[in-house]
């Protein structure tokens, strides 16, 4: 160590810590706390009932890096929303993570157009394009109680996003109502709401 001025020292630990020190492969310390608070348990899902959630919920989210695939918070907000997602009492067909409030661009959805109607994640999911065939289709939404609405949406979509483990680009064609899921959860990611698209809102 001789050979260590104090400029290089103080350079080597700060190059130590880009890579041991830094928080958790880009999460903020607020998303670690609320992620790690739940872990493989449900989390309080964001309503519009709710000012912050609210504020919240009309914010655009940021992309997951593959730094953050690899981080046991990652492995963890997954499971908490398929919990979540699978509440008796306010159960869905999908759910998008600002919902958990986490503000990064994954949903979790149910494919009704897989055998058994699995739920899967889909990172940084973008729809590259849409179908000229739109359907009106009866939504609602675990974050806005009390209501539901009658939604056109495109029946089929081309669908991009980085596989969960590798983070690899994937890309497939979906139809159906699983397409109108996507299409409802990855609005979410972009601060939007169905009832922003509704032809019709009623009381339920
Ligand atoms: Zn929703």
């Amino acid at each position: 160590m001789k050979h260590l001025t104090p400029t290089l020292l103080l350079a080597l630990i700060a190059t130590l810590c880009i890579h041991s020190c830094a928080p958790a492969e880009g999460w903020t310390t607020e998303e670690r706390t609320l992620i790690n608070s739940a872990v493989y348990s449900r989390m309080r899902v964001t309503k519009t009932d709710n000012t912050a959630d609210s504020l919240l919920l009309r914010t655009k989210s940021k992309p997951l890096s593959h730094g953050q695939l690899q981080s046991a918070e990652f492995g963890r907000l997954v499971a908490s929303m398929i919990e979540t997602v699978n509440d008796e009492e306010n159960s869905g067909v999908g759910i998008a993570a600002p919902q958990v409030g986490v503000l990064r661009r994954m949903v979790v959805v149910q494919r009704f157009d897989k055998q058994g109607h699995p739920f899967e994640v889909f990172v940084n999911p973008v729809i590259k394009a849409y179908g000229e065939e739109k359907r009106l289709g009866g939504e609602g939404c675990l974050s806005v109680p009390g209501l539901r609405g009658e939604v056109e949406r495109a029946s089929v979509i081309d669908l991009e996003w980085r596989d969960a483990v590798t983070f690899e680009l994937r890309s497939e064609r979906i139809e159906g109502f699983t397409a109108v899921i996507f299409q409802h959860e990855i609005d979410h990611l972009d601060g939007i709401l169905y009832t922003d698209r509704a032809t019709t809102l009623t009381p339920r």
